[in-house]
């Protein structure tokens, strides 16, 4: 698009974002800005007052070294908010952040906001409600696959069909899509933090070590794969020695690590090929061109476009900067507002109390 020096003057004095609200990160993106905000889905609270202490990755950084008085929440859970005043916190915190950044102030901002696909109009209207309390002057909502593919650069729009699976901390979605709309939809609550729940299981069970759930997941984005990788890898975890009590760390392979995680993956893999089987021919006919869409922190586990590929017969492919996919798709609706209109979903009038 050209420069249009109107264009950016009303740019300065009106603030569209878009949100991706995940179970383990949230992302802000700014219209003409890109990218703000990019933080882990933690908040710290004082259990006694219940006043937050801190957001993002500060709060991340204290998950397991709490005292007694400080928990850390993940208010986010399973794709959906699970605890509403704490996501107004963090959204509140987050936007007053996007506000901070600016020379000038700042109206209130029109949001676009992510929610899993097929979620019930409860949880529709706490994504609503949370945006406008932390701030929003309007509110508008748009299925995350939609927005993934969008980010993506998926045809979205077209009349052929598309597939996308986000495979996020939470959840996994799987999609297909077609003119601009979710065609068949499949989530599951095996994702990132199942597969460091999976490693640290099998490094208890095998090796009589205790290891905390972060630097589970480390080793999963260090050596974690679904493949057998070129040059297999070796990497040192640290814990506590279930028989003796003491301190221990240890070296795990990468084929360990496989093995570990091979339950999930192939769950993953199971999913889709049950949303496949319910998807039209025309479309499966569609996926022999466009492949498979992979997005999602997920996504970047070693090898495993490769694996899915295999067992599903169609190319697999990984998303640019997967982790960002679902927020950059916000932006694309944000850059074209009223033409893009058709992608979000509407919400049924009335209101509901939230816990
Ligand atoms: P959500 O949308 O639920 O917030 P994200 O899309 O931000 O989730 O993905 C977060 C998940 O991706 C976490 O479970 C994280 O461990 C996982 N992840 C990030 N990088 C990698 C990697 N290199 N390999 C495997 N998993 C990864
Ligand atoms: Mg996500």
């Amino acid at each position: 698009m050209a420069f249009n020096p109107l264009n950016w003057l009303l740019g300065m004095f009106s603030l569209d974002i878009g949100i991706d609200l995940g179970t383990a990160n949230t992302l802000v993106y700014v219209k003409n800005r890109g990218i703000v905000i990019n933080e882990p889905s933690w908040v710290t609270i004082d259990k006694r007052t219940r006043e937050p202490l801190a957001v993002g990755q500060k709060a991340k950084d204290m998950m397991g070294r709490t005292s007694s008085n400080l928990i850390a929440v993940r208010p986010v859970r399973d794709g959906v908010i699970s605890e509403f005043n704490v996501t107004q916190e963090m959204l509140t915190y987050f936007i007053g952040q996007v506000h901070a950044q600016s020379v000038v102030p700042l109206p209130r901002p029109r949001v676009v906001i992510g929610i899993p696909a097929g979620v019930t109009e409860v949880e529709k209207r706490a994504a609503y409600d949370a945006a406008m309390s932390a701030g929003a002057r309007e509110a508008y909502l748009v299925e995350e696959p939609v927005a993934a593919a969008l980010g993506a650069g998926l045809p979205v729009g077209d009349v052929k069909g598309s597939m996308v699976v986000d495979i996020g901390g939470g959840t996994t979605e799987v999609a297909v899509l077609s003119m601009g709309g979710v065609v068949v939809s499949r989530s599951l609550r095996v994702a990132g933090d199942e597969m460091d729940q999976d490693i640290v299981q099998y490094i208890r069970n095998k090796y009589n070590l205790l290891i905390g759930e972060s630097v589970a997941e480390q080793v999963k984005m260090k050596i974690g794969s679904a493949y057998p990788l070129p040059q297999e890898k070796t990497a040192e975890v640290r814990g506590r020695n279930l028989v003796t009590g003491l301190p221990e760390a240890i070296e795990v392979s990468s084929i360990e690590i496989r093995d570990a995680l091979s339950v999930s993956v192939q769950v993953i893999i199971d999913t889709i090929r049950d949303a496949l089987d319910e998807a039209p021919p025309e479309v499966i006919a569609d996926l022999m061109d466009s492949g498979i869409c992979l997005a999602g922190g997920g996504a970047l586990l070693q090898g495993l476009a490769d694996r899915m590929s295999d067992e599903l017969n169609l190319r697999v492919w990984q998303a640019e900067d997967p982790l960002t996919c679902v927020v950059r798709g916000t932006g694309v609706i944000l850059s074209d507002f009223e033409a893009m209109k058709g992608y979000l979903v509407s919400l049924e009038r009335g209101s509901t109390r939230h816990r």
